[in-house]
């Protein structure tokens, strides 16, 4: 299967940006969320994003319009029946994205493919929601969408190998890295990034040097692009602990455990950049 159309649900910070590499790389898109002002929200950031490139040069005018142009926008999921690709970008709820799927199985052609976006949940149990699960599979895209390299593909149990090809090839045709990860809590990225955010944050709390200090040793000790307590406030604090939470509970394993200078932070509505403080403050 190859994909030439991807109906993407969910016009948010992910939905938007999924829809906008995708209409850039040449496909048909169809983004759809649950009320008007949703979906020009989404379309304004991509319009935003796309002129951005332009000004810097890095894209012509004719080609944004182009892209803007492949782009249609709706609130009902009928408007992408034909879609080859469905790709879900609503919030992290089981009982949400189970019935959107339902919805999607009942609505797409029986050979597309059902995709999730989903950074925590289990794609082996969303999967269970349509009745072909060969053919549900996780395209993990990372966030800001337009500028992060990477996909991880996720083969949910009984993934098949057709759909994870296909999906792959979806995440290049949009210009990115795809890597294939089990279906296991915090996939690969998740699950290795967040115990590190949370050492930094213990190492903080213990004492052993300042915030910018730690930053500043990761950044040039191990060539990070960003320190990790920057990172976690760039996250959410409050985000940061929700994921240790879930990988501690899911891995049952109290090394995932949240330092608890996360919760403090979070308590004093320190949520890092979004409150205007966190491990930084930061100018409102
Ligand atoms: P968001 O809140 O920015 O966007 C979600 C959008 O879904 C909103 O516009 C909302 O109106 C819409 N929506 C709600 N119910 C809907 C429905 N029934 N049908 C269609 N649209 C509906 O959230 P986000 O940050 O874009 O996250 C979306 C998904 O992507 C989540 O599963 C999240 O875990 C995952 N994700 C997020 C990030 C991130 O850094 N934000 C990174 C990777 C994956």
């Amino acid at each position: 299967m190859t994909v030439s159309k991807v109906l993407v649900v969910g016009a948010g910070q992910m939905g938007a940006g999924i829809a906008q590499v995708s209409a850039v790389a040449g496909l048909d898109v169809v983004m759809i969320d649950i009320a008007d002002e949703f979906v020009a929200r989404g379309m304004a950031g991509i319009a935003k994003g796309l002129g951005r490139l332009v000004d810097k040069g890095r894209m012509e005018a004719a080609d944004r319009d182009a892209a803007l142009a492949r782009i249609v926008t709706g609130t009902d999921m009928a408007a992408g029946a034909d879609a080859d690709l469905f790709i879900e970008a609503a919030p992290e709820s089981m009982d949400l994205k189970r019935d959107l799927f339902a919805r999607a199985a009942a609505t797409l052609r029986s050979d597309a493919i059902i995709a999730t976006n989903t950074s925590s949940l289990s794609v082996t149990a969303l999967a269970a929601a349509v009745s072909d699960p060969g053919r549900f599979v996780g395209i993990h895209f990372f966030n800001p969408v337009p500028l992060m390299a990477l996909v991880e593909v996720v083969r949910g149990a009984e993934t098949s190998e057709e759909t994870m090809a296909a999906a792959r090839a979806f995440a290049e045709k949009v210009g990115k890295t795809p890597i294939t990860v089990t279906d296991a809590p915090g996939f690969v990225v998740n699950r290795i990034l967040f115990p590190m955010i949370n050492e930094a944050a213990q190492a903080y709390a213990d004492g052993v040097a300042s915030a910018a200090d730690i930053d500043t040793g990761l950044k040039l000790g191990a060539n990070f692009p960003m320190g990790p307590l920057a990172l976690a406030d760039l996250v959410g604090l409050d985000t940061t602990k929700a994921i240790l939470e879930t990988l501690e509970r899911e891995l049952d394993d109290a090394k995932y455990r949240p330092a608890a200078v996360l919760g403090e932070l979070v308590a004093a509505g320190k949520l890092g950049r979004k409150s205007g403080a966190g491990f930084y403050e930061y100018g409102k």
